[in-house]
């Protein structure tokens, strides 16, 4: 089991859920948060690619979008696909933690979505 160590944060007090942390609940001002993992799959909300890449990248592009999970936090991350042309807003994203690049010999673990067929 791939486990995804972002964390986000569920109010104590509404149960309204912060990614990425807040000092006050956006719902109802409490202070007092727990910690919650992403879970389960995600909802592909919107994509991009981008063709001019920082140092580091090996790629000649990437795809880029930003999802939602099940208990409503949207997060950015990769999109595991060589093209746009298979993607279309709305649909299931399996979330994975992987290494989506090498800096200087040493990956770099981050968020990665793969469309689920
Ligand atoms: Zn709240």
């Amino acid at each position: 089991m791939n486990e995804i160590p972002v964390v986000a944060h569920k109010c104590k007090n509404c149960g309204k859920i912060h990614y990425p942390f807040h000092d006050r609940c956006m719902n109802c001002k409490a202070r007092e948060f727990e910690a919650t993992k992403l879970e389960g799959n995600a909802k592909l909300l919107t994509f991009t690619q981008i063709f001019n890449l920082p140092w580091g990248f090996d790629q000649r592009f990437l795809i880029i979008g930003v999802a939602e999970f099940e208990n409503g936090v949207k997060a950015m991350g990769q999109i595991a696909a060589d093209s746009i042309d298979g993607l279309s807003l709305g649909m299931k994203m399996k979330a994975l933690w992987k290494p989506v690049r090498v800096q200087a010999g040493e990956k770099v673990y981050g968020l990665m979505f793969e469309p689920i067929q």
